[in-house]
């Protein structure tokens, strides 16, 4: 039999974004308890080194700060379980959500910090490369640092890859950008600014076939071109992807008012509230722009204030 837990604060999912709200309400305590998905500490366990998170002078790995923050979530008692939230029903006053263990649990807030995932080629090379932290990304502004005055390639033609390459190119001493289509899918201003940056090179009509590497990481790009079918090695030591990001949001679009892409909507700007009040957003479920673990752990702590003050409005 399903047991219920009737609860304050329900956070679900355990980037920047839920430890730093887990941190706030449980500092106003609100009690919280957390689920931490399918990927405990989200994507920066993916990450290598962090450089740019304020606190580390010397940097820290992804992997290394999300244990330190859940470290510090649990210092203030909440109770963090691994484990994933399965289905919610958010149409009455109390929110049901429901583990997929089967745990029905009541809560009066609930703080949705469940993050994004970056989409990938799907490549066996470019996998290797990506678990072993040896040159390929997903965030050119995360890990571009590390490429400075060497040769990059990313991948995609959005608003992203546009912006990611010209971020690229002044710290690269070369950026090709490897465009599947004749077409850009960013707007023309973007396209415009890598067109016009000397030191990209925009190679249309072509794929990757293989990311090439050693022992030590990426040393390269095989890629064809589509129409003519002819195939060259791009010589690179960073690859990015930057093909798009898919939020992890399925399971409230029933109740959450979503964006075209999936991203949770924001009831009023400058605040975490959405559509359904006692429900927050924080970090990259509603960001598409920023996208940066800083940012993250600021509309941590930003629904965690909300949640408290909707809890003592509720209580009067
Ligand atoms: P988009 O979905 O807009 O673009 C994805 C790009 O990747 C497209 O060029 C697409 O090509 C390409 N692509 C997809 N799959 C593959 C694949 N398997 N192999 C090769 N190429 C592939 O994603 P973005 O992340 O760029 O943008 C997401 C949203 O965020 C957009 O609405 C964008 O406008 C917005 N944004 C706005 C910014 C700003 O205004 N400053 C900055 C960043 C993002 P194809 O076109 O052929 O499908």
């Amino acid at each position: 039999m399903s047991k219920v837990e009737n609860i304050d604060c329900l956070i679900i999912g355990s980037g920047p974004a839920g430890y730093t709200a887990a941190i706030y309400a449980a500092r106003a305590d609100m009690n919280p308890v957390m689920y931490q998905g399918l990927q405990p500490g989200g994507q920066l366990t993916t990450t290598n080194e962090v450089e740019n998170f304020p606190g580390y002078p010397d940097g820290v790995t992804g992997p290394e700060m999300m244990i330190e923050l859940q470290k510090q979530a649990e210092r203030f008692d909440t109770d963090v379980r691994s484990g994933f939230i399965s289905k919610v029903d958010f149409s009455g006053p109390v929110h049901k959500c429901w583990a997929e263990d089967g745990t029905e649990i009541h809560a009066k807030t609930v703080i949705i910090s469940t993050g994004a995932a970056a989409m990938y080629l799907g490549l066996e090379s470019e996998q290797k490369y990506l678990k072993m932290g040896g040159g390929v990304s997903a965030c050119a502004v995360c890990d571009g640092f590390f490429y400075k005055n060497q040769e990059t390639v990313i991948v995609g033609a959005g608003d992203t890859a546009c912006e990611e390459a010209h971020y690229l190119s002044k710290l690269c001493s070369k950026v090709t950008m490897i465009v599947r289509r004749d077409e850009f899918r960013a707007s023309k201003i973007m396209e415009d600014r890598v067109r016009n940056t000397p030191n990209i090179e925009i190679l249309v009509n072509t794929e990757t076939v293989e990311v090439l590497g050693d022992d030590m990481g990426v040393t390269g790009a095989r890629v064809i071109n589509n129409k003519t079918k002819e195939t060259m090695d791009i010589p690179c030591t960073g690859f990015f992807v930057a093909i798009g990001h898919k939020p992890n949001t399925d399971i409230f679009k029933d109740y959450i008012n979503l964006d075209e892409t999936g991203y949770i909507k924001y009831e009023k700007p400058g605040t975490s509230l959405t559509n359904v009040p006692g429900v927050f957003v924080s970090g990259d479920a509603a960001d598409h722009v920023y996208r940066q673990a800083v940012t993250a752990a600021g509309t941590g702590c930003m629904a965690a204030l909300d949640a408290e003050r909707y809890l003592s409005a509720l209580e009067g």
